[in-house]
Parts: C-alpha cells; sequence; structure tokens
C-alpha cells in the first residue's frame, strides 16, 4: 500500500457506512435543530437517503472509488426531497468526477475532490461563508485540509485539523442570521440557533477522520 494513496475503496466505503450509522444515532438531534429554524425534516431526509445509499453501495460491480461516490450522489438526488438532496448530492457527484477510476486515493485527491464538492454546492445553492449552512463547515474545514497538505502534514494529521476547522464552523453559525435555505425566511429570528446542515457537514467531515485514522492513514508516518 503506497503511503502517496492510502485510502483505499473500502476505506471509503466503511466511511460512507459509519457516516449513515451516524446519522441514524443522530436523526433526532439533526431534526430538532432544524425543527428550530427550519421544517424539522433533516434528521429524516439526510437518515432516508443515506440508507437508501447504503443498500446500493454493495451492489457495485468494480472497486472504482469515483463510481462508488457517483452511486452515493445519485441516490441522494433521487431519494431525498429537502434542499439537502441536491447539495448533498452534487457534492458527491463533484466528488465522482474528482475521483473516477481510481481504486485508493491520497491527500491530493482528497483536497481535490472536497474542492470539487464544494464548488458543486455553491453552483447550485448561490450561498458563501457567513450565510449560515452547511458550508460554514465545509468551507473553513477545506481551507484547513488543504494547508495541512501544503505543509506536508501527515493525512491523519490532516484530517484532525480539518475536523477541528469544521467544529469551530458548526458553532460559529449559531450567532449567524440565514440569507439562505428555509431558515432565511426567519430572518433575525434565526440567530441564536445552531444549522442544522453545517452540523451534518461536520459529522460527514468527522466520521471520515474516525474511520480513516484506524486505516493506513493513521500509520502514514509524517
Ligand atoms: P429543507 O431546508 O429543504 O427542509 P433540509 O432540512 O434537509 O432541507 O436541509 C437544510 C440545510 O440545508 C440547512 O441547514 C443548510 O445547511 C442547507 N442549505 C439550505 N440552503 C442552502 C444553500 N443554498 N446552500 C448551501 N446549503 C444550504
Ligand atoms: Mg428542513
Amino acid at each position: 500500500m503506497s503511503a502517496a494513496t492510502p485510502i483505499t475503496y473500502d476505506d471509503v466505503v466503511a466511511w460512507i457506512n459509519t457516516f449513515a450509522a451516524t446519522i441514524r444515532d443522530q436523526k433526532e438531534y439533526l431534526t430538532e435543530l432544524d425543527s428550530a429554524i427550519g421544517d424539522a425534516d433533516h434528521g429524516i431526509n439526510m437518515d432516508r437517503g443515506f440508507q437508501a445509499v447504503i443498500a446500493k453501495l454493495p451492489g457495485l460491480p468494480n472497486r472504482d472509488i469515483g463510481a462508488a461516490f457517483k452511486t452515493v450522489g445519485m441516490t441522494l438526488v433521487s431519494t431525498v426531497g429537502g434542499a439537502s438532496g441536491p447539495l448533498y448530492g452534487t457534492f458527491f457527484l463533484q466528488c465522482a468526477t474528482a475521483t473516477a477510476g481510481r481504486e485508493a486515493i491520497g491527500l491530493g485527491e482528497i483536497v481535490a475532490a472536497l474542492d470539487a464538492g464544494i464548488a458543486g454546492i455553491q453552483r447550485i445553492g448561490k450561498a458563501d461563508a457567513g450565510d449560515k449552512t452547511m458550508l460554514d463547515t465545509l468551507l473553513p474545514a477545506r481551507d484547513a485540509l488543504r494547508a495541512a497538505a501544503e505543509s506536508g502534514a501527515s493525512l491523519a494529521d490532516a484530517l484532525t485539523r480539518t475536523v477541528g476547522a469544521a467544529e469551530q464552523g458548526m458553532l460559529a453559525t449559531i450567532p449567524l442570521v440565514a440569507r439562505k435555505g428555509r431558515a432565511s425566511y426567519l430572518g433575525e429570528r434565526s440567530a441564536g440557533h445552531q444549522d442544522p446542515g453545517a452540523t451534518s457537514s461536520y459529522l460527514l467531515l468527522k466520521t471520515a477522520a474516525d474511520t480513516w485514522s484506524g486505516t493506513a492513514a493513521g500509520d502514514t508516518a509524517k
């Protein structure tokens, strides 16, 4: 196993499965967050989508990481009704393009995939940092991951820093007034609540770090 490409197809599938299980665990919590500033369905939406995803992944014919991400993205788009379906769906479809044909990926490709996924979310959702959305988690996380990669950090270190930035970004949504999505209808009353999508995005990155730190990624010497 190469140190430059320590994350295998199986590691990617393990991450998606762990995320689906975490969403199932946190379904009520995410829905409760959405009940404060939305329509109380974020946990239900994410759980429906990721249960459909994990039913499909074992049937894939090869070990192409891009094909797995494509299945995740298409399944989310077709099974999740809320805004988060197309947004996360596009995220994974863009990750798919960035990793097409790869059976293993390293830090550089993970940065590229995250970057492409975020660009997809921004293309369809037209939101930016500070709008109180999932991007308030994903953008600082992407910047931390890229900075860690550029400084020569190991994948395990880079993921730890990414999760730290993601958590800060998620918590920083609490005082924000929403400018995009359903929460923006509340105006000033959206302040004082943590954004549900920012929370699920934190869990997405946290489960990647937790899953992959037990693999070759965690053993890769700096
Ligand atoms: P809905 O708002 O349709 O009920 P969900 O409740 O599943 O969908 O998802 C809500 C989350 O989607 C929000 O908490 C926010 O993070 C995210 N979101 C909404 N609109 C946008 C957007 N334009 N760009 C990025 N994220 C968004
Ligand atoms: Mg909702």
